[in-house]
């Protein structure tokens, strides 16, 4: 028998996702977020069902040359940039669109005599992670314009959200504002440099953020971004559903403990069953008792602490249910938000944490 665990992906869902991220966003152009293997859910199945983006976003040169060998033509953001003359070689070779974030990489820009690519410069408005400052962003910007290696109409302003989950935090506003700042600084006349500072959060939750082109990547998977919501709250529909089958049902007695450690005791004579899933496939070793799942279209919850290839979940007042039953860890039916409050974790980071053990079903 093959191992039942998998993740079937729905593109129909993934074209949706983008729809609405289009309604939510109409004047503007779509980068598609597809970093990290498309946040589990295949890099490439992805890229081919995303036509309708304007652009594709990955976080490294790597990912990018597996797209463009895969025959992807798309315009390709490199979100990370380059890191070297060789990497800014690749950059070259296939025509990718490299997001400069280090004065650095300006200095190699220069030292080249090749022709002009397309650029974002990306500033730091103020997430502290990537980005020129807003100080040093009229050296960078003028430097650029002057570089041969560059095309001069090619260069984009690119910032990225640090707090846009929570719509009560101000940060966003006031990284919208050094942003805006920046931009106007460079305008001629009055055409202002081509924009990009939304994520999904900016998306959905801040219109003033959407300028020129926006970067949605989690809320194409059907998950929301922001705070406290689930995909269904704006429309979205999932795209990946974590899937496997109980292997066993069990009745254990009043007072014996379920699995490693015993942290679980059963408090009274009860039947249990074994899911064929464990945080080898990355289904998250975190999830706390009572993360819910879904058999055979009834919640059931966790118990117990979860094994490398199994779990163990309680099957008290749920009705007909047999071994080898279908078990959804999350996605249709279930909200992955959900799971991952019990978890500890974000959403993000169980669908990002799928192992290549888990087959894929498109
Ligand atoms: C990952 C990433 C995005 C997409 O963010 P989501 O929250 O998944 O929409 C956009 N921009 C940058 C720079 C990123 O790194």
């Amino acid at each position: 028998m093959t191992r039942v665990t998998r993740a079937s992906i729905n593109l129909t869902a993934l074209r949706h996702n983008l729809t609405m991220a289009k309604q939510a966003a109409p004047d503007t152009k779509h980068m598609a977020v597809i970093k990290a293997n498309a946040y589990g859910h295949g890099m490439l199945p992805v890229a081919k069902a995303l036509e309708q983006a304007d652009a594709l976003a990955v976080a490294c040169v790597d990912e990018a040359v597996q797209l463009r060998e895969a025959g992807i033509n798309k315009p390709l953001t490199i979100l990370e940039g380059f890191i070297d003359s060789q990497e800014l070689a690749i950059c070259r070779r296939y025509q990718l669109t490299p997001v400069v974030h280090q004065l650095e990489q300006i200095s190699l820009l220069e030292a080249e005599r090749a022709e002009s690519l397309a650029i974002w410069l990306k500033i730091d408005t103020g997430m502290h992670r990537l980005g020129i400052s807003p100080e040093q962003a009229s050296q960078a910007w003028r430097r650029l314009q002057e570089c041969r290696s560059v095309d001069a109409s090619k260069i984009g302003l690119m910032s990225h959200l640090a707090n846009a989950d929570d719509r009560a935090d101000g940060k966003t506003e006031q990284q919208y504002q050094v942003f805006d700042r920046v931009r106007h600084q460079f305008a001629d006349s009055d055409t202002a440099p081509i924009a990009s500072l939304a994520n999904s959060a900016g998306i959905l939750g801040w219109k003033q953020t959407h300028f020129d082109w926006v970067r949605p990547g989690i809320m194409l998977y059907g998950i929301s971004p922001l705070l406290n919501h689930q995909g269904a709250d704006h429309g979205l529909q999932p795209v990946m559903t974590l899937k496997s089958c109980l292997i066993a049902i069990n009745t254990h007695k009043r007072g014996e403990a379920i699995g490693y450690g015993g942290s679980w005791s059963c408090p009274e004579d009860m039947s249990i069953g074994v899911v064929a899933i464990g945080y080898g496939d990355g289904y998250p070793r975190h999830a706390a008792a009572g993360t819910p799942v879904l058999i055979n279209g009834q919640r059931a919850t966790l118990i117990g602490r979860v094994s490398m290839d199994m779990m163990t979940v309680d099957l008290r007042g749920l009705q007909n249910i047999k071994l080898g039953d279908e078990v959804i860890l999350w996605g249709e039916g279930l909200a992955t938000e959900e799971v991952a409050q019990h978890a500890g974790t974000i959403a993000y980071d169980l669908v990002c944490g799928i192992n290549p053990r888990v087959a894929v079903q498109y």
